[in-house]
Formats: C-alpha cells, sequence, structure tokens
C-alpha cells in the first residue's frame, strides 16, 4: 500500500529532474552531444519514476475514497440497523426489526448491508450475496 514513503519517492524523483533541467539549462552549448544524451535519459527516468510513484498515490487515495464512503454508509445506518437472530434488519419507527435480512457477518466484519437470498442449493438456507455464508431460513425469515 502507498504511503508517506511513495510521496516521498515521487518528490525525490521530481527533484532530480529538477537539478537535471537547471543543470543543461546553466551549461549552455559547452556540452557534448553524448553527455547531453545521458542527461536527457537521466530526466526522462527520473519524470517515469516520478509518475509511477504518483500513479500508486493516486490509486492509493481512489481506495481510501471508497472506503470513507462505505465506512459514512455504514455510520449512517448504524442505528437503522436492528440485530433479530442471526440476521440485521432495517428498524422501523419503533426501532422493530422489519423487512428483510442483512448478513450478519457483513454487517458486523465489514459494516456492509448485504441482502441474504434464499439458497438455490436448499430452501432451508439463506445464503448471502456477498460473502457467500449460509444461514438456516427460520432465523433469518423475511419480517
Ligand atoms: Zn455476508
Amino acid at each position: 500500500m502507498p504511503d508517506l514513503a511513495t510521496i516521498g519517492a515521487a518528490l525525490s524523483s521530481l527533484k532530480t529532474a529538477s537539478e537535471i533541467v537547471k543543470f543543461l539549462r546553466e551549461s549552455d552549448l559547452s556540452l557534448e552531444r553524448a553527455e547531453l544524451k545521458l542527461k536527457l535519459a537521466d530526466l526522462v527516468s527520473a519524470l517515469a519514476d516520478a509518475r509511477i510513484d504518483l500513479v500508486e498515490v493516486q490509486e492509493s487515495l481512489a481506495a481510501k475514497d471508497k472506503k470513507i464512503a462505505e465506512l459514512e454508509e455504514a455510520f449512517d445506518c448504524k442505528d437503522a440497523m436492528v440485530r433479530r437472530y442471526d440476521a440485521y434488519y432495517v428498524a422501523d419507527p419503533d426501532g422493530q426489526p422489519t423487512g428483510i435480512p442483512f448478513c450478519l457477518r457483513c454487517w458486523e466484519t465489514d459494516h456492509k448491508k448485504r441482502q441474504l437470498v434464499l439458497s438455490s442449493k436448499d430452501r432451508h438456507m439463506r445464503v448471502c450475496t456477498s460473502c457467500g455464508h449460509q444461514y438456516g431460513n427460520s432465523r433469518v425469515e423475511d419480517l
């Protein structure tokens, strides 16, 4: 997982690139062609390293945004969910469970509302659409 060290590496690469550009600008036309090519190759390499590091940081930030959105959603409906036997349900205005059952494991572990559906293999079982955990139908029925 990219972190502050990745940002540091990207900044270091950009600093190197800046120093190469500064060197080239200050060296007027006295550089040999071969030396100029070498410096340009170093410059391209430093910029490519910085780009790779920044892509990692971008992906990391996107993943964190997604996680924050999930946690905000879970937080918003924290009080609206109540447990009954082996499932969670939306609470009615009186705080009583109502409607369709949601996976106990997914709610308590990942803070995600995942519906339980009837198993296609066993009509006495319900299965989570996300984690696949199975529940006895009598303990997670529709209300
Ligand atoms: Zn689940």
